[in-house]
């Protein structure tokens, strides 16, 4: 069941990194079950791969197997780990259903929103996945998760965190109103719409895909600033003290502030467009996208993330957190500081 040596930079939305020496694609939870039985006999590291939309691949690839689940069933609202994210929120605007009208045009599966609590226009999936049914990779059972104990806060969830790289998501329950209205707490979205309309779940999601195709942030083959892994960097949490005087703020609940990390990047001498590092750059509409400009390598991705890191670190003292996952580096590779790293070890 195992195809061998297989390129995965077609597989992620950067278009980078090396061959898998094993890959494979289940369709079903036996079939998952199987190959991780056969990687375990053969020693073989396993690596869970989703749309590709949050990762930057090593160069030299993953030395064992890559798993790509392919679990695309739905019942009612629970839904296979495999299927795509937007196929899921067109079918909710669709039935009505309120809640990720605003998460519209973020790629990848299903499978992988809890990972990092994906968010974007002032929702995300924390406020409407009601449970998450896993895989453990080691002991083969399988768990389900409730909200609260997926432990999801900004990007952040026991998945990316202190259980990273043990679960398999099989499936993503979501709890979505009927008929509710939709969510419009974001600016841009009450900017488009003015403060008295009152635009259908539909015009919603159509309307947050417009305005992320205008910053490259929906991936389009025609649209080069779109071969990215989104946001490069996360928007960083800082005590009230350290944030730059001048910079906006977002107060979290437990009395951090939110800085934007693009209004840091834009205000450190960098510039949108500005190639950093080999064929990485800027995105030419959002400084906060590295880019593969055409011929970037993961090498290429690191030493543009730490000159990112740096020129903001040098102007506001603050160190940027990078967002997608590191995959398949070996111990001896130096990664932009911050950067939350699978290995094959
Ligand atoms: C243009 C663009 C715009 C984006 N905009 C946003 C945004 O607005 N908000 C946001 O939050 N993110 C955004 N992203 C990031 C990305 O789309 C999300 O993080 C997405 O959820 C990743 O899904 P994926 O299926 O591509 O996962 P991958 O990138 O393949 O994997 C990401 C992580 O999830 C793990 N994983 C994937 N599937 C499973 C599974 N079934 N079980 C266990 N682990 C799994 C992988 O091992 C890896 O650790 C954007 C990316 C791009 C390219």
């Amino acid at each position: 069941m195992f195809s061998e040596d297989v390129s995965l930079a077609p597989y992620t939305t950067l278009g980078i990194g090396g061959p898998a020496r094993f890959f494979c694609t289940p369709t079903t939870p036996a079939e998952i079950h199987i190959a991780l039985v056969e990687a375990k006999n053969r020693a073989l590291p396993v690596f869970v791969l989703g749309g590709g939309s949050n990762l930057v691949i090593a160069d030299s690839g993953w030395p064992g197997l890559v798993l790509r689940p392919s679990l695309t069933h739905q019942v009612g609202l629970t839904i296979g780990a495999g299927m795509d994210w937007n196929d899921f929120v067109d079918h909710c605007v669709s039935q009505n259903l309120a809640g990720v009208e605003c998460l519209a045009g973020i790629p990848g599966t299903v499978g992988a929103t809890p990972i990092q609590n994906v968010g974007a226009y002032g929702q995300e999936v924390a406020d409407v996945i009601s449970s998450v049914t896993a895989l453990d990779r080691q002991s083969l059972e399988v768990r389900t998760f409730s909200n609260a104990e997926c432990h999801f806060a900004y990007r952040h969830s026991r998945f990316n965190t202190e259980e990273l790289g043990r679960w398999l998501i099989l499936e993503v329950a979501f709890a979505l109103k009927e008929n509710a209205a939709p969510n419009l707490t974001y600016r841009d979205l009450i900017h488009h719409f003015g403060p008295d309309a009152s635009p259908t779940l539909t015009e919603v999601a159509a309307t947050v895909r417009q305005i992320r195709a205008q910053k490259g942030m929906v991936v389009d083959p025609t649209d080069p600033d779109s071969r990215s892994a989104g946001s490069f960097f996360k928007n960083p949490l800082l005590r009230t003290s350290e944030a730059p005087g001048s910079a906006p703020r977002f107060v979290q609940p437990d009395g951090t502030v939110k800085v934007p990390a693009a209004w840091l990047i834009e205000r450190s001498g960098l510039m949108r467009g500005e190639t950093l590092a080999g064929g990485i750059g800027l995105s030419s509409k959002h400084i906060l996208a590295l880019v593969n400009q055409g011929g970037g390598s993961a090498a290429d991705i690191i030493e543009a993330a730490k000159k990112v890191q740096k020129c903001v670190h040098q102007t506001w003292g603050v160190l940027l957190h990078p967002e997608p996952i590191f995959v398949g580096f070996s111990g001896s590779t130096e990664l932009p500081e911050g950067a939350t790293v699978i290995s094959p070890a």
